[in-house]
């Protein structure tokens, strides 16, 4: 069993809160560029205060690789949330040692203690055991509310807990267990899952584990090049992963014998060049020379006939290069078509990662079921893995 923030004692007590401050920085002047990982772990920040914990955050931000690489520490973030909670935050210039000790020794209840970086010391991601033991003493009860470090076994999210007295988890991860788990057990059907971005090898085990469970796989990205090339069909220059086009055929032999439907783009926006500003058509059949650079229009409206009668989409990376606004459209009309889809009760979740990213660039993130905030942790999940840091808090 694992126990939610609300099953946990906490006045007087010192809360370690992992969060998920890994935010983008302006590289000018070092400004938090978007704070829309800062204002997730608010709920659960301000709900520790409010029941008179003395809460000690912590979390990691870019890859310093173990070394104190100014440019990344965690202080631009804590002004940030400082604004947010309308309260001092106090910030220590490192994550253990005597300083931080005595700050956490010190805490008033309801007040804040933002550690730096704790990847500024290469004990945290080599999961060191005195390091952990550091970390654990400074607190009384440890929550985890950092979906996206989840499938990690480091120092913070998996070394420190079992030192700790007590564990839970905060709201940003009640939530993404709470949203993703029905994907492996009683989704409502038609049960759809949209899969794109650039490798097929990255999702690969998402696939094994999803056409259990799908009714129809849902294919697009450069991802989908490789599909074709494994039926025969010519993709002319398109990105293909040469050596993962047998493992193609073996998902495409294997969803045929369990009754799977994968659909496949069947026309496609190209260019001579993978960049914007160059002239694009719209082919159903690439010829040499021309790159597949998003579905086309005939793949949108197939789409999103079948996201139209879900009654769950799972969806995880775009359909074209999306960065660029002339091969946008696919990957806006899937998730156009899943905010409809969710307006009419279906359960539509978008994974971490590009696709969340694509989802907030349109606007429509509030508009879905759920975008999770890990991409690589909802998609181990999804793999039907057990995370590290899930398991470190089962009691
Ligand atoms: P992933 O990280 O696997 O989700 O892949 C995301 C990346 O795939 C994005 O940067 C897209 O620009 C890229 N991508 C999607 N479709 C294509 C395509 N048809 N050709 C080249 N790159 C693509």
């Amino acid at each position: 069993m694992i126990r939610s923030i609300e099953q946990l004692d906490l006045l007087h007590k010192r809360v370690f809160i992992r969060v998920d401050f890994n935010v983008p920085l302006d590289k000018k002047t070092g400004e938090v560029k978007d704070d829309a990982r800062i204002r997730a772990a608010l709920p659960t920040i301000q709900y520790a205060i409010k029941k008179g914990a003395r809460v000690i955050l912590a979390s990691h931000l870019g890859r310093p690789d173990g070394k104190l690489v100014p440019e990344l520490s965690l202080e631009p973030a804590g002004t940030v949330l400082s604004r947010l909670l309308g309260q001092d935050v106090i910030f220590a210039d490192d994550c253990v040692g005597d300083g931080v000790r005595k700050l956490s020794g010190d805490l008033k209840d309801g007040k804040v203690l933002l550690l730096e970086n704790l990847r500024f010391h290469a004990e945290e991601e080599a999961n060191e055991e005195d390091f952990s033991r550091q970390l654990a003493a400074l607190a009384d009860v440890y929550v985890d509310d950092a979906f996206g470090t989840m499938h990690r076994a480091h120092a913070s999210t998996v070394g420190m807990v079992r030192h700790v007295r007590e564990r839970g988890i905060g709201f940003l991860v009640a939530s993404e267990l709470k949203h993703l788990q029905p994907l492996l057990k009683g989704a409502a059907k038609p049960y759809l899952a949209i899969l794109g971005g650039a490798k097929v090898s990255d999702k690969i085990k998402v696939i094994d584990q999803l056409m259990n469970k799908v009714d129809a796989l849902l294919i697009g990205g450069a991802m989908a090049y490789t599909f074709l090339s494994a039926r025969g069909v010519p993709v002319g220059g398109s990105r293909v992963e040469k050596d993962k086009i047998d493992v193609a055929k073996r998902i495409l032999d294997k969803a045929s014998a369990s009754r799977v439907e994968i659909l496949l783009p069947i026309d496609h926006v190209v260019a001579r060049e993978a960049k914007g500003g160059v002239p694009t058509e719209t082919v159903e059949k690439i010829e040499p020379g021309l790159l597949g650079l998003d579905i086309g229009p005939k793949t949108i409206e197939l789409y999103r006939e079948r996201i139209a009668k879900a009654g769950t989409v799972f969806w995880n990376g775009p359909m074209g290069m999306f960065e660029i606004k002339e091969y946008a459209a696919g990957t806006r009309a899937v998730a156009d078509a899943m905010a409809l889809a969710t307006r009419r009760g279906a359960l539509c979740v978008v994974g971490g990662g590009d696709s969340a990213a694509a989802i907030a660039e349109f606007g429509l993130a509030s508009q879905v079921t759920h975008v999770s905030t890990g991409g690589g942790a909802s998609l181990e999940l999804l793999e039907g893995r057990e995370l590290p840091g899930i398991k470190a808090l089962e009691e």
